[in-house]
Protein backbone atom coordinates (compact mmCIF):
# COMPACT_ATOMS: atom_id res chain seq x y z
CA UNK A 1 0.00 0.00 0.00
CA UNK A 2 1.13 3.26 -0.98
CA UNK A 3 0.18 6.99 -0.08
CA UNK A 4 1.38 10.30 -0.94
CA UNK A 5 0.69 12.76 1.49
CA UNK A 6 0.78 16.33 0.79
CA UNK A 7 0.68 17.43 4.61
CA UNK A 8 1.50 16.63 8.02
CA UNK A 9 -2.78 16.54 8.54
CA UNK A 10 -3.15 13.90 5.31
CA UNK A 11 0.13 11.94 7.06
CA UNK A 12 -2.18 12.15 10.21
CA UNK A 13 -5.33 11.23 8.76
CA UNK A 14 -4.04 8.44 6.61
CA UNK A 15 -2.42 6.80 10.13
CA UNK A 16 -5.82 6.97 11.24
CA UNK A 17 -7.46 5.24 8.68
CA UNK A 18 -4.97 2.67 9.00
CA UNK A 19 -5.17 2.36 12.72
CA UNK A 20 -8.71 0.76 11.61
CA UNK A 21 -7.33 -2.23 10.37
CA UNK A 22 -5.00 -3.32 13.29
CA UNK A 23 -6.57 -6.45 15.51
CA UNK A 24 -3.86 -5.98 17.93
CA UNK A 25 -0.84 -7.40 18.22
CA UNK A 26 1.36 -6.23 15.23
CA UNK A 27 4.84 -4.82 15.30
CA UNK A 28 5.41 -1.19 12.91
CA UNK A 29 8.34 -0.69 11.81
CA UNK A 30 8.76 3.05 10.99
CA UNK A 31 11.90 4.06 8.51
CA UNK A 32 12.64 7.31 7.25
CA UNK A 33 14.96 10.85 7.41
CA UNK A 34 13.89 13.51 10.19
CA UNK A 35 11.03 14.73 9.30
CA UNK A 36 9.98 12.38 6.92
CA UNK A 37 6.61 11.81 9.62
CA UNK A 38 7.11 8.99 11.77
CA UNK A 39 5.67 10.96 14.33
CA UNK A 40 2.88 12.43 12.31
CA UNK A 41 1.85 8.98 11.32
CA UNK A 42 2.20 7.80 15.21
CA UNK A 43 0.10 11.07 16.74
CA UNK A 44 -2.59 9.85 13.79
CA UNK A 45 -2.44 6.10 14.79
CA UNK A 46 -2.97 6.85 18.17
CA UNK A 47 -6.10 8.90 17.73
CA UNK A 48 -7.44 5.86 15.66
CA UNK A 49 -6.87 4.08 18.15
CA UNK A 50 -8.85 6.49 20.71
CA UNK A 51 -5.70 6.89 22.45
CA UNK A 52 -6.52 9.47 24.97
CA UNK A 53 -2.97 11.35 26.54
CA UNK A 54 -1.34 13.34 23.89
CA UNK A 55 1.25 11.49 22.00
CA UNK A 56 5.29 13.17 22.47
CA UNK A 57 8.00 11.68 20.82
CA UNK A 58 10.29 9.51 23.43
CA UNK A 59 13.28 11.23 23.06
CA UNK A 60 14.44 11.33 26.71
CA UNK A 61 12.79 7.54 27.44
CA UNK A 62 13.05 4.30 25.41
CA UNK A 63 9.37 3.82 25.23
CA UNK A 64 6.02 5.34 26.04
CA UNK A 65 3.05 3.09 26.62
CA UNK A 66 -0.31 4.53 26.41
CA UNK A 67 -3.78 3.11 27.46
CA UNK A 68 -5.84 2.36 23.82
CA UNK A 69 -9.90 2.17 24.12
CA UNK A 70 -10.59 -0.30 21.82
CA UNK A 71 -11.83 -3.41 21.95
CA UNK A 72 -9.04 -5.48 20.87
CA UNK A 73 -6.35 -3.46 21.70
CA UNK A 74 -5.32 -2.12 25.07
CA UNK A 75 -1.72 -0.55 24.99
CA UNK A 76 0.38 1.46 21.90
CA UNK A 77 3.84 0.66 22.74
CA UNK A 78 5.46 4.08 21.11
CA UNK A 79 9.72 3.45 20.83
CA UNK A 80 11.54 6.28 19.34
CA UNK A 81 15.24 4.07 18.39
CA UNK A 82 16.97 7.47 17.33
CA UNK A 83 19.31 7.27 19.91
CA UNK A 84 20.01 3.95 20.87
CA UNK A 85 22.94 2.10 19.93
CA UNK A 86 21.86 -1.30 19.84
CA UNK A 87 18.55 -2.97 20.36
CA UNK A 88 20.46 -5.24 23.38
CA UNK A 89 18.73 -1.58 25.38
CA UNK A 90 15.21 -2.45 24.16
CA UNK A 91 15.71 -6.46 24.98
CA UNK A 92 16.47 -4.89 28.46
CA UNK A 93 13.55 -2.91 28.99
CA UNK A 94 11.63 -6.38 28.02
CA UNK A 95 10.63 -5.39 24.73
CA UNK A 96 9.41 -9.16 23.43
CA UNK A 97 7.01 -9.20 25.84
CA UNK A 98 5.46 -5.94 24.16
CA UNK A 99 5.96 -7.53 20.68
CA UNK A 100 4.19 -11.08 22.18
CA UNK A 101 0.75 -8.98 23.39
CA UNK A 102 -1.79 -9.65 21.31
CA UNK A 103 -3.41 -6.63 23.23
CA UNK A 104 -0.63 -4.42 22.56
CA UNK A 105 0.65 -2.52 19.03
CA UNK A 106 3.96 -1.42 19.11
CA UNK A 107 5.15 1.35 17.01
CA UNK A 108 9.23 1.36 16.50
CA UNK A 109 10.55 4.70 14.73
CA UNK A 110 13.61 4.72 13.50
CA UNK A 111 13.18 1.18 13.65
CA UNK A 112 16.02 0.69 10.98
CA UNK A 113 18.70 1.08 14.13
CA UNK A 114 17.74 -2.23 15.47
CA UNK A 115 16.94 -4.20 12.83
CA UNK A 116 18.49 -7.16 14.43
CA UNK A 117 15.29 -7.12 17.70
CA UNK A 118 12.63 -7.04 15.38
CA UNK A 119 10.39 -9.70 15.58
CA UNK A 120 8.94 -12.18 12.40
CA UNK A 121 6.04 -10.50 10.95
CA UNK A 122 7.01 -6.99 10.84
CA UNK A 123 4.61 -4.39 9.09
CA UNK A 124 7.21 -2.06 7.86
CA UNK A 125 6.22 1.38 6.56
CA UNK A 126 9.18 3.59 5.58
CA UNK A 127 8.43 7.77 4.62
CA UNK A 128 10.42 9.18 1.65
CA UNK A 129 10.85 13.50 1.67
CA UNK A 130 9.23 14.25 -1.75
CA UNK A 131 9.45 17.91 -2.75
CA UNK A 132 7.95 20.35 -0.79
CA UNK A 133 5.57 18.99 2.20
CA UNK A 134 5.00 15.98 0.23
CA UNK A 135 5.50 12.77 1.69
CA UNK A 136 5.65 8.94 -0.07
CA UNK A 137 4.26 6.82 2.58
CA UNK A 138 5.07 2.75 2.05
CA UNK A 139 3.44 -0.06 3.79
CA UNK A 140 4.65 -3.08 3.11
P1 LIG B 1 9.83 12.30 12.05
O1 LIG B 1 9.19 11.73 13.26
O2 LIG B 1 9.85 11.35 10.88
O3 LIG B 1 11.20 12.87 12.30
P2 LIG B 1 7.80 14.33 12.33
O4 LIG B 1 6.49 13.70 12.12
O5 LIG B 1 8.22 14.63 13.71
O6 LIG B 1 8.94 13.51 11.54
O7 LIG B 1 7.88 15.71 11.55
C1 LIG B 1 7.50 15.87 10.23
C2 LIG B 1 7.70 17.35 9.88
O8 LIG B 1 7.48 17.54 8.51
C3 LIG B 1 6.76 18.25 10.65
O9 LIG B 1 7.41 19.45 10.92
C4 LIG B 1 5.63 18.45 9.64
O10 LIG B 1 4.94 19.66 9.81
C5 LIG B 1 6.37 18.44 8.33
N1 LIG B 1 5.59 17.92 7.21
C6 LIG B 1 5.43 18.54 6.02
N2 LIG B 1 4.70 17.81 5.17
C7 LIG B 1 4.39 16.67 5.82
C8 LIG B 1 3.66 15.50 5.44
N3 LIG B 1 3.13 15.34 4.21
N4 LIG B 1 3.52 14.53 6.36
C9 LIG B 1 4.08 14.66 7.59
N5 LIG B 1 4.80 15.72 8.01
C10 LIG B 1 4.95 16.73 7.13
MG1 LIG C 1 9.91 11.31 15.20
Amino acid sequence: MQKITSSEQKTFEFAKTFAKRLKGGEVLCLIGDLGAGKTAFTKGLASGLDVKNIITSPTFVLMKVYSVHHDAIKKLAHIDAYRINSGEDLEAIGIDDYFNDKNCVTVIEWADRVKEIWPKNVTKINFKILEGDKRKVTVT
